[in-house]
C-alpha cells in the first residue's frame, strides 16, 4: 500500500519500502513506502497550506465531515479489523474492539469541541481598567505531527487526530513502522468523508528516517508522540530545535499491589485483563505484581490455574485469548528478558517459552527487588512478574523505585488504606481494586517521571493543540 500526500497515493521519492510482515504467519503482508526527508517536507508544507484554509472552516462543517467519517468506519469495520489483526497479530475480537473505539473517541472530542469557550474578565479588576474588556479565545496551533506506536494504533489515532482537526489544525500522521496499513486506510476514509486533501497527510516509514525528519521539520508546530521513553526523548530534543510544543506519552512499569486482605480471585481476574490483553503489549499494563508475603502463594497458585486456561493461537480464530507479539524480534527480546529475570533470582512457575512471535503466558515469582524488572525494565509481553513484600510501606517503596510513573493499582478491602496507598504512588493514573490498565477517552491520561509530559484525553488534549489569544477592548465603556 502507498502513503497519502496531498490526496494522492504515492511511493517514497527514493523508492525504498518497508516490508510489513504478518507476525503470526511470518509471511509478507504488504509493503509501504519508507518516506524520505524530501517526502516528509512535501507532506508538512502541504499540511501547512491545509491549516491556513481549515482553521477558518466553521466547526459545524468540520463536525459534519467527521460524522461522515464515522459512518464510513462503521461500513468498513470488517476490513479494518481484519487488517489491524493481520498486521499486528492482535486477536481479531480485540481488533474489532479497537475499531469500535473510533466512534467513542471521535464523538467525545466532537462534543467537547463545541464547548471550548473563552473567558471574559470583569471590568475594572485593576485600577485604570474600568473601561477595558478583556477576552480570551482558543486558536489552532498549525501543523500537528502525530507519531503513533504499534500497540493501539487506532486508539492513539483517535486521541491525536480528532482533537487536532476539530481545533482547526492540519495533521501529518506517522503510523508505526511495523503495522501502518490500518492507519493509511483511516486517512483514506477521512479524505472520502470530505477532509480537504491538504489537511491530512499520512507518511509511512521507519523511525530514524521518517519519524526523525518529521519531528525536526520547522513547519511542525506541535508534536504528539506516543511510544517508548528512549524515542520520546529524541523526539523532544528534535522538537525543541523549532520550539514545537511536544506532548509525550511514554513507557511504564506499573505496580499492581495486592495486600493481604484483598479479594484474591478479583485480583487474579484483573491480572488477566490488565496483563494479558493485547498479548501483554500495553503501556499501562500491570507489569510488577507486588504481593504481600502472607498471600503470595495463594495468589500465584490461582494465577497459574487461570493463566493455563487461556487459549493461545491464531489471532483470527474465534476464542483466541493470546496470539503473538508484533514481530518475532519483539518476542525474542521478551524471551531474553525472561531469562534475565530468572538469572537475577526469579523462579519460573509457568511458560517462558516462545514459538515464532508467540510468547506463552509466563509467571515468574519470588523476584528480588534488586532485579532490573523490579524497577526500570519494561517487559512488553504476557509475563507476570511477582515481587513479594512485607509491609504496605515496603510496597509503596518498591512501586516508587521505578524511573517510570505511568499508572498503578492496589487491591484491598480497606478503603482508607487504598486511598492512602494510591495517594503515595508516584504515577499519573491510579486504580483501586482493578488493574492499572484503565484508559477511558474522557479521563486525562499521562505519566509522571519518565512516563511522559502532559496528558491526553477529551478533558485535556484541546489545551495542547490550541493556543490562547487574548483580545483587549480598551475604552469600550463610555457614557451614552
Ligand atoms: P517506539 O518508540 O519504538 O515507536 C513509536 C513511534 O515512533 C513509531 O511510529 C516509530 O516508527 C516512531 N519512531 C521511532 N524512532 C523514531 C525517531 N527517531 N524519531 C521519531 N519517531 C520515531 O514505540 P513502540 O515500540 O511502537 O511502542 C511501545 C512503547 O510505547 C512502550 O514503551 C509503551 O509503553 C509505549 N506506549 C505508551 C503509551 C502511553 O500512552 N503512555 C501508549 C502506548 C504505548
Amino acid at each position: 500500500m502507498k502513503m497519502i500526500v496531498n490526496g494522492k497515493f504515492v511511493d517514497s521519492s527514493d523508492k525504498t519500502v518497508l516490508e510489513i510482515v504478518n507476525p503470526y504467519t511470518g509471511k509478507l503482508y504488504d509493503t509501504v513506502p519508507n518516506a524520505s526527508p524530501k517526502d516528509v517536507d512535501l507532506a508538512v508544507t502541504t499540511a501547512h497550506k491545509g491549516y491556513l484554509m481549515w482553521k477558518d472552516v466553521p466547526l459545524v462543517e468540520k463536525v459534519g465531515i467527521l460524522k461522515k467519517f464515522l459512518d464510513l468506519v462503521d461500513k468498513n469495520k470488517d476490513d479494518l479489523a481484519l487488517t489491524l489483526s493481520c498486521e499486528t497479530g492482535k486477536p481479531l475480537s480485540q481488533a474489532y474492539a479497537e475499531i469500535g473505539n473510533i466512534r467513542i473517541g471521535f464523538e467525545g472530542f466532537i462534543e467537547k469541541a463545541k464547548h471550548l469557550y473563552g473567558n471574559v474578565v470583569p471590568f475594572g479588576t485593576e485600577a485604570g481598567q474600568e473601561k477595558t474588556l478583556q477576552l480570551t479565545l482558543r486558536e489552532p496551533v498549525g501543523v500537528v505531527a502525530c507519531i503513533i506506536p504499534f500497540n493501539f494504533p487506532c486508539d492513539l489515532f483517535d486521541q491525536k487526530v480528532a482533537p487536532a482537526l476539530l481545533a482547526g489544525n492540519a495533521v501529518v500522521v506517522k503510523p508505526p513502522h511495523q503495522n501502518p496499513i490500518t492507519l493509511i486506510k483511516l486517512v483514506e476514509l477521512l479524505l472520502k468523508a470530505g477532509v480537504p486533501k491538504e489537511v491530512v497527510q499520512v507518511i509511512t516509514g521507519d523511525g530514524p528516517k521518517t519519524g526523525n525528519s518529521l519531528a525536526c521539520h520547522p513547519l511542525v508546530n506541535n508534536i504528539t508522540f506516543t511510544g517508548s521513553t528512549a524515542v520520546g526523548i529524541i523526539t523532544y530534543l528534535n522538537g525543541a530545535k523549532n520550539l514545537s510544543h511536544t506532548a509525550l506519552e511514554l513507557g511504564g512499569n506499573d505496580a499492581f499491589i495486592v495486600l493481604e486482605d484483598a479479594d484474591i480471585d478479583l485480583a487474579v481476574e484483573e491480572m488477566i485483563w490488565g496483563r494479558m490483553y493485547n498479548n501483554g503489549q500495553v503501556c499501562c499494563a500491570s507489569k510488577r505484581f507486588l504481593v504481600q508475603e502472607t498471600v503470595k502463594d495463594q495468589f500465584v497458585k490461582k494465577a497459574v490455574e487461570r493463566l493455563k486456561k487461556l487459549k493461545v493461537g491464531d489471532p483470527l480464530k474465534k476464542g483466541t485469548d493470546i496470539s503473538c507479539l508484533v514481530t518475532e524480534a519483539a518476542a525474542i527480546r521478551v524471551e531474553n528478558q525472561i531469562k534475565k529475570v530468572i538469572e537475577q533470582g526469579g523462579k519460573l512457575v509457568l511458560g517462558g517459552n516462545r514459538k515464532g512471535a508467540t510468547i506463552y503466558p509466563t509467571l515468574i515469582t519470588d523476584i528480588p527487588t534488586s532485579a532490573d524488572v523490579a524497577t526500570d525494565e519494561e517487559i512488553f509481553g504476557p509475563v507476570v512478574s511477582v515481587i513479594p513484600f512485607k509491609t504496605v510501606a515496603d510496597a509503596i517503596k518498591i512501586a516508587n523505585s521505578s524511573k517510570f510513573g505511568l499508572s498503578g493499582c492496589v487491591f484491598t478491602k480497606d478503603v482508607t488504606t487504598a486511598f492512602n496507598v494510591v495517594k503515595q504512588l508516584e504515577c499519573g493514573g491510579t486504580v483501586i481494586n482493578g488493574a492499572s490498565f484503565h484508559r477511558s477517552f474522557e479521563m486525562p491520561f499521562g505519566g509522571y517521571k519518565f512516563s511522559g509530559i502532559g496528558t491526553e484525553g477529551v478533558m485535556s488534549t484541546f489545551d495542547a493543540v490550541t493556543k490562547v489569544k487574548t483580545i483587549t477592548l480598551k475604552n469600550i465603556l463610555k457614557p451614552i
